[in-house]
């Protein structure tokens, strides 16, 4: 095992430094909610989300899209390239659900044109939304709050919400294939010493989308393949998480 010295604990990964200076994810079994209060580990959650963004980087990868990934490196760890995180989080909603309802319910915000007012109701161009990384609790924020407080470029944001299109694009219809609608899902980005922007992080994971079974949608049920089985108390995380990296992951 090359050296690799710890630099960080995330919500549900270990972060370690490689001697080549590149990043090594271990995805532990951790599972958190609500901005940390609320803990568990759950067997095979680190396998099931190391195999999903492995997966994804590569598919998002093929399509041309550039990825900090760089090469699996054991059931639940993976080698990536040292970036300069930006301090927005990216979100692309394509239904409704989460926090955007519950900030619609409390008269918040205004859901996007031809947007039904009721939770689940598809959103018929997707919707972008940034909110802070760096933060105690993340909070969403504008256009203008980013490019004031110069966390990027205007030319830079643009980039990133092209990027964010087109993944959602890729994922969106390879789920389709399995039956399983995208809710929403959230990415970020970093920066190389060059100053190219790379997808960062990990992307497609139950931990970071909501997944719901395209049958039970169309009865009128949400059956959720993501951490919402956790933050609501709606079986075993395990067991979901199992199945959708099976129904992902098969082929046909
Ligand atoms: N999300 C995430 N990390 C966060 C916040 C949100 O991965 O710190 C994901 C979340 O799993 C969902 C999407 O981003 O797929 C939209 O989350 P939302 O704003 O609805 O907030 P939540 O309901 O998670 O509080």
């Amino acid at each position: 095992m090359p050296f690799m010295k710890l630099i960080g604990t995330g919500k549900s990964k270990d972060i370690y430094l490689a001697d080549n200076g590149d990043i090594i994810f271990e995805f532990t079994d951790r599972v958190t909610a609500f901005d940390g209060a609320k803990k568990a580990e759950f067997l095979h959650k680190g396998m099931v989300c190391c195999g999903l963004a492995e997966y994804w980087f590569k598919l998002i990868e093929k399509e041309g899209l550039p990825t900090h990934y760089e090469e699996r490196i054991g059931e639940t760890r993976m080698r990536v390239a040292n970036l300069k995180i930006l301090p927005v989080e990216v979100i692309w909603r394509n239904y409704v659900a989460g926090s955007l309802w519950r900030r619609f319910e409390k008269g918040e915000i205004r859901l996007p044109e031809g947007t039904d007012a009721r939770e689940g109701a598809l959103i018929p161009n997707g919707m972008l939304e940034f909110t802070t990384k760096f933060e105690v609790v993340d909070r969403p924020v504008s256009i203008k709050e980013i490019l004031d407080a110069k966390w990027m470029t205007e030319k830079e944001l643009k980039h990133l919400s092209e990027m964010t299109n087109k993944i959602n694009d890729i994922m969106f219809s390879q789920l389709l294939r399995k039956d399983i609608l995208l809710a929403d899902f959230k990415v970020e980005f970093g920066k190389t010493p060059e100053g190219k922007i790379l997808l960062a992080d990990e992307v497609g994971t139950p931990d970071g989308c909501r997944f719901w079974d395209r049958h039970a949608y169309i009865r009128g049920e949400f059956l959720s393949l993501d951490k919402d089985v956790f933050r609501k108390n709606k079986g075993d995380l395990s067991q979901a998480y199992l199945e959708i990296y099976n129904r992902i992951t098969s082929q046909g």
